[in-house]
């Protein structure tokens, strides 16, 4: 059973305006702000004193133009147009610079480069749909994304000099912003840079925040699913895309034709966010997605040390190999909540209170590789397995010993202490580095690597 990489749509669950920076701090995943609150009212009443005009006047206008995605900077510039103040970009106006030095504290910068990848978006505020742009631009000094508050008519390999973009943060970077008071112009002249050209990518290369991005997968699993939309009850894809890299999950919110079990699909410009630690790949209504006519390779799992998987933040599917040091409780015989699942103790549901539970098998296994333990959990299938015997045959035993933890006891006596070949998908929470695993399998007897560990033993 996979569980399927699906956090809602992106669009949904913007907040009231109250707290516009907020939203415009962090736009696709809402609840989690990066930037502090800022309070729209001081602003109004710093802008209203600098002008000289009425604060509720000031408030109004600048709430309303931040309603309309318009960063609050800019809101503040086009303000102080409004009303006279010809000196509304800073004293000096923005100054040119080289990507490298672009940080939040630039204020307005000017800067001329060449557009990297050039995606879109569609993002809905206060009941408006707006289309925004994003990708990565380069120069000769270093690469930094952008937000296109407006359409530019950004094309990957154009160079262009982009004057007065603000910067804000974005996934730990800076990010030139830039709207209705930028100016973009053609410049002329080749940019010679490091970067390349196009949002081309293995899965592998993937990261979260990546927008603009090109991938060419099989689509190795797939379902439809229905989804409580920001249009109400809405149709998408969910699912797994491999390359010889990788596998990563994928949302598809705008379900393409194209997008089948088995197809080797080229998609241009997806996004990619962050879902239980790993990169999840998003197709929106701006993606393209056409059928390759050569079958795309799938690679095997990646195989990684515990450590490394567990400093990622988790991993889609990994192969770990250590040992079994222990089966921690809640393994074996369990019971679970009829109605959501969840393991329950004493016929009590946290959520549900008192329920008819029903039987379960399952293992937690504490997989050690030497540089750090994950808890492997495996399904009722796999418990099987390990157990040698069915949901039947664990009941069976329990009720001849009057005793349920039997089950996990002779399970433990089978693994605790044998080395396992474990594959899944990892996350790394609150609630600790816990393997979902899909296949769980005794180490190959390997001699050599036998011989090589009883050695590293004597020597110890
Ligand atoms: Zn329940």
């Amino acid at each position: 059973m996979h569980t399927v990489a699906v956090s809602g749509p992106p669009e949904t669950g913007f907040r009231s305006v109250v707290c516009a920076r907020r939203w415009l701090a962090n736009p696709y995943a809402p609840g989690r702000p990066t930037v502090r609150c800022m309070n729209v009212d001081d602003h109004a009443e710093e802008l209203a004193s600098d002008l000289g005009v009425d604060k509720a006047e000031v408030k109004e206008n600048l709430q309303n133009l931040v309603e309309y995605s318009v960063p609050l900077e800019e809101a503040k510039r086009s303000l102080r147009r409004k009303y006279g103040d010809d000196d509304g970009a800073p004293s000096g106006g923005p100054t040119a610079v080289d990507i490298a030095d672009v940080d939040t504290d630039s204020g307005n910068v000017t800067v001329t480069a060449t557009v990297l990848t050039a995606g879109k978006r569609s993002i809905r505020y206060q009941g408006d749909d707006h289309v925004i742009g994003e990708g990565e631009l380069a120069d000769e000094t270093g690469r930094i994304s952008y937000t296109a508050w407006e359409e530019f008519g950004l094309e990957p390999g154009d160079t262009v000099t982009i004057g007065n973009a603000s910067v804000r943060e974005w996934e730990g970077s800076p990010e030139l912003n830039f709207g209705e008071s930028a100016t973009v112009t053609s410049a002329d002249g080749d940019i010679e840079m490091a970067a390349e050209v196009g949002g081309d990518r293995d899965l592998a290369a993937l990261s979260a925040g990546d927008r603009g991005r090109n991938v060419e997968a099989v689509v190795t699993e797939v379902e439809e699913r229905t989804i409580d939309g920001r249009d109400g009850e809405t149709e998408i894809l969910s699912g797994v895309l491999g390359d010889e890299t990788a596998r990563l999950p994928f949302t598809d919110w705008d379900p393409h034709g194209e997008i089948e079990a088995g197809a080797s699909v080229r998609i241009e410009d997806v996004y990619v966010r962050e879902f239980r630690g790993v990169p999840s790949v998003n197709v929106s209504e701006f993606s393209t997605v056409e059928r390759l006519d050569h079958e795309v390779e799938v690679g095997g799992p990646t195989r990684m040390a515990i450590r490394d998987a567990v400093a990622r933040g988790g991993a889609y599917d990994v192969e770990l190999v250590g040992s079994v040091i222990d089966i921690r409780d809640g393994s074996g015989l369990i019971k679970r909540c009829p109605d959501c699942g969840r393991v329950v103790q004493t016929g009590q549901c946290r959520q549900h209170g008192a329920v008819e539970a029903e039987d379960d098998l399952r293992v937690k296994a504490v997989l050690d590789d030497g540089t750090d333990s994950v808890t492997a959990i495996l399904d009722r299938e796999l418990t099987a397995d390990v157990y040698g015997g069915t949901l039947a045959d664990a009941r069976e035993q329990a009720r001849e010993a009057m005793d349920h933890s039997v089950v996990a006891d002779t399970i433990a006596e089978d693994v605790v202490g044998r080395e396992f070949r474990v594959r899944g998908h990892l996350s790394v929470d609150e609630y600790g580095a816990n393997l979902e695993t899909i296949a769980f399998a005794e180490r190959d007897d390997d001699p050599a690597a036998r011989a090589a560990a009883f050695l590293a033993e004597v020597d110890a």
